[in-house]
């Protein structure tokens, strides 16, 4: 028995792909990067493929590869690949390649040229989140070394897509500015000979608030995983992670008495403190000492003190708490349990980051 564990509910990630592949003509992207969001990718990736996505998306080669070699065959975007990697292996094992410069772009054409067969490419554009993509000065650039490799056989153009910035902010003009920018690019790239299948610049919050960005692909994310991209609005998904830990240690301490590290928290009446064998190594932010909320014996409690590298003290007042009683993070809320939504505001940061970091390697990760 473990004394800690990520639960993961595939049931979940079905159900909320469903529901997306439900609410578009578009087709679905399960985003499947950072292991998962920490879900555990090739899990995560099966059950998303299905609840109905037919298609992954990673940022590694690697992340990539894994894929194929837990043998899914679903169509794989791989976007975020540094110079000098060993594209060819991506295209023998048909894996999509993202390219936002022609330097990158004239790699690709050379390890397709190496590996004897075109690679699939869809360029990416910059209409305003200032990271990837070319920028728009660079776009012609691209796209004609793109039209002129597809032109040679090197390389197949599936796609052209961008991403947006503010998203997570329906409303927002910027979304309407980046749609136009993307129109504009996707118009240049037309006049040289660029068709693709898939235009693609939507994530999760465009994908659940603007039907108008959904073209042909939509990139979810923290929606298969069921959370929210927009902080405080629901979208009937189901949170599909739940982090829990067994009490170890149980104890009465008198008023006053201080509680882990540096005593930032000090019991303000005789108290049982509970010990939680859960901390920074184990992905519990520090950020979140005296915060993060924890569920234990029927009700919501805060740390005490100071997040540890492998432990934190929760105080149950005269609550009747023992070692062997079971504490649980965040979960779908059921019981009335925590949320990552609610860790993310006790510890400044978004449910994104709270999910992701949950990978330690000494803390098991089920499936139920
Ligand atoms: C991570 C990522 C996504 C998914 O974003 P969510 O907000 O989690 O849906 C989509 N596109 C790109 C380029 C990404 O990096």
């Amino acid at each position: 028995m473990a004394q800690a564990a990520v639960d993961i509910s595939l049931d979940a990630i079905r159900a909320n792909v469903a529901h997306l592949v439900s609410g578009t003509d578009a087709a679905v992207m399960a985003v499947v990067k950072g292991d998962g969001y920490g879900h555990g990718m090739l899990e995560s990736a099966r059950a998303a493929i299905s609840g109905g996505a037919t298609w992954l998306g990673v940022c590694t080669l690697d992340e990539a590869l894994d894929l194929r070699d837990g043998g899914i065959t679903a169509p794989v975007l791989a976007w975020l690949l540094a110079p000098g990697l060993p594209l060819h292996l991506a295209i023998e094992a048909d894996i999509d390649l993202s390219a936002s410069s022609a330097g990158l772009l004239a790699e690709i054409v050379g390890s397709a040229r190496a590996a004897g067969r075109p690679a699939r490419v869809h360029l990416k554009v910059d209409t305003g989140l200032g990271r990837g993509g070319a920028a728009t000065a660079d776009w012609p650039v691209l796209a004609e070394a793109a039209a002129k490799a597809q032109v040679d056989g090197s390389v197949e153009v599936v796609g052209v897509w961008s991403h947006l910035a503010r998203a997570d902010e329906p409303g927002h003009e910027s979304i309407d500015r980046q749609l136009g920018m993307f129109g504009d690019a996707l118009d240049r790239a037309h006049r040289l000979g660029i068709n693709p299948t898939y235009r693609h610049i939507a994530n999760s919050a465009a994908a659940l608030t603007r039907p108008d960005t959904h073209l042909d692909l939509v990139r979810t994310g923290i929606a298969v995983y069921g959370l929210s991209p927009v902080p405080g609005r629901d979208f009937g998904l189901r949170p599909a992670m739940t982090v829990r830990a067994t009490v170890i240690l149980t104890k009465r301490v008198p008023a006053g008495h201080g509680v882990s590290y540096g005593h930032t928290y000090v019991t303000e009446r005789d108290a049982t403190l509970a010990v939680v064998p859960l901390g920074y190594a184990d992905g519990v932010p520090r950020a979140a000492s005296s915060a993060g909320p924890v569920w234990l014996a029927g009700k919501t409690r805060r740390i005490a003190g100071r997040v540890c590298m492998d432990q934190i003290v929760v105080d149950c007042g005269d609550d009747e708490v023992r070692a062997g009683d079971e504490a649980i993070l965040f979960g779908p809320g059921d019981l009335g349990e925590p949320t990552a939504d609610d860790w993310a505001a006790a510890a400044g940061t978004i449910n994104y980051e709270i999910v992701t970091r949950f990978h330690s390697a000494r803390v098991p990760r089920r499936y139920v």
